[in-house]
């Protein structure tokens, strides 16, 4: 939850960020700006915390208070554009629209820290840094744009004055000059194994053509004939969740040897085991991409494997492992029989593959032994 600055440390930010321009009051949302990043911007053109406007929305409708601060981009309480239009005096259907979800799979709210560096560069000052909705989206780890890997940030526009001292040093160049990190971080991502790279646009293309497939042709369960996406979604599961208790490391974790030469870009992940069921909140709470990035390719091995068989080589050609199988070869027996029963939803085409994978994980685990 954010928190209003020690007062030494907001003039230090004020200080750092320059003048604020008071001729010019307004601040307009981009057109690929989120509700948030936006608000922000509105609440420090005009001097005033993000508490304090939610204070002001809290007066009008205090639900919509409450919804900001669980939602604060894609908020659902009804009549919220209505109620946050007469406090900032914007138009309603704007709002709507700004706040409306990329996609279904959109991150969790703490986890959107995603940003390209190159974008933010392009901003100019701090404090007209913003967050893009594309960004918010689980699934993307890539600026198309700039061909560049998003990477993990502390927070956007005028968010950096509410961040701790500690945080403020380490990444003091990443957000007040940007620009400068892209030279390094195109050339690192430049020489990751283009195998690796094709596996994440190829997932970022297919989950694109799964939603649109899902949109303009889903059943009366809510999932298109081909059922891709519930595919997907298992298998991103499967990747980023804690099967066995005593551990902390994801199975995503077991490729990173396989994946050195990226592994600046693709990284395993050590996390408490989590709480609850087994669904996409896991991925979708993964605060770095790199770590998305690599569930994803992990994914798209897979599938790429499942598609062309038998004649399909491995992702990664030459090395003795591939991303899937140093995966699948980790699973446990819970991790299978969650995935052998979710299944059973799958295409029937597809469906027995599961069984192939895990035939084919125990013999590579055996041969590991
Ligand atoms: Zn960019």
């Amino acid at each position: 939850m954010l928190r209003r600055p020690p007062r030494r440390q907001a003039v230090t930010v004020m200080r750092e960020m320059g003048m604020i321009n008071l001729s010019n009051p307004t601040v307009i949302p981009h057109h690929d700006e989120t509700l948030s990043s936006w608000l922000m911007r509105w609440a420090g053109d005009r001097h005033t915390h993000r508490s304090d406007l939610l204070g002001m929305v809290a007066n009008v409708q205090i639900e919509l208070a409450d919804a900001l601060k669980s939602e604060p981009d894609f908020p659902s309480a009804p009549g919220w554009a209505r109620s946050l239009a007469t406090v900032i005096g914007m138009d309603a259907d704007d709002l709507d629209r700004i706040a409306w979800p990329p996609s279904p799979w959109v991150l969790a709210p703490d986890a959107r820290c995603s940003a390209c560096v190159e974008c933010l560069g392009e901003d100019g000052d701090i404090t007209a840094q913003y967050m893009r909705q594309l960004w918010t989206d689980s699934w993307r780890t890539l600026c198309l744009r700039h061909d560049l890997p998003l990477v993990q940030v502390p927070a956007f526009g005028w968010g950096w004055g509410l961040v701790g001292n500690e945080v403020r040093r380490a990444h003091k160049t990443l957000m007040r000059r940007p620009y400068t990190l892209v030279k390094n971080l195109r050339s690192a991502w430049e020489a990751t194994p283009s195998v690796l790279k094709e596996a994440v646009y190829g997932a970022e293309m297919s989950l694109l053509e799964a939603f649109g497939e899902h949109y303009t042709h889903a059943g009366k369960d809510g999932h298109a004939a081909s059922g891709r996406l519930r595919v997907w979604e298992d298998l991103l599961v499967v990747c980023t969740t804690n099967w066995q208790p005593w551990s902390d490391e994801l199975p995503i974790s077991a490729a990173v040897p396989t994946l050195s030469a990226g592994r600046r870009f693709f990284r395993g992940l050590r996390a408490p085991p989590f709480e609850g069921d087994h669904n996409l909140i896991r991925f979708r709470s993964l605060e770095d991409p790199s770590i998305r990035r690599m569930a994803l390719a992990c994914v798209a091995d897979a599938l790429q494997n499942m598609a062309s068989r038998p004649t399909a080589e491995p992702l990664m050609k030459g090395k003795a492992r591939k991303i899937w199988q140093d995966v699948a070869t980790v699973l446990p027996p819970n991790a299978w029989d969650w995935l052998s029963l979710r299944a059973e939803q799958w295409p029937t085409t597809w469906r027995h593959w599961v069984l192939d994978w895990r035939r084919a994980a125990l013999v590579s685990s055996k041969k590991v032994q």
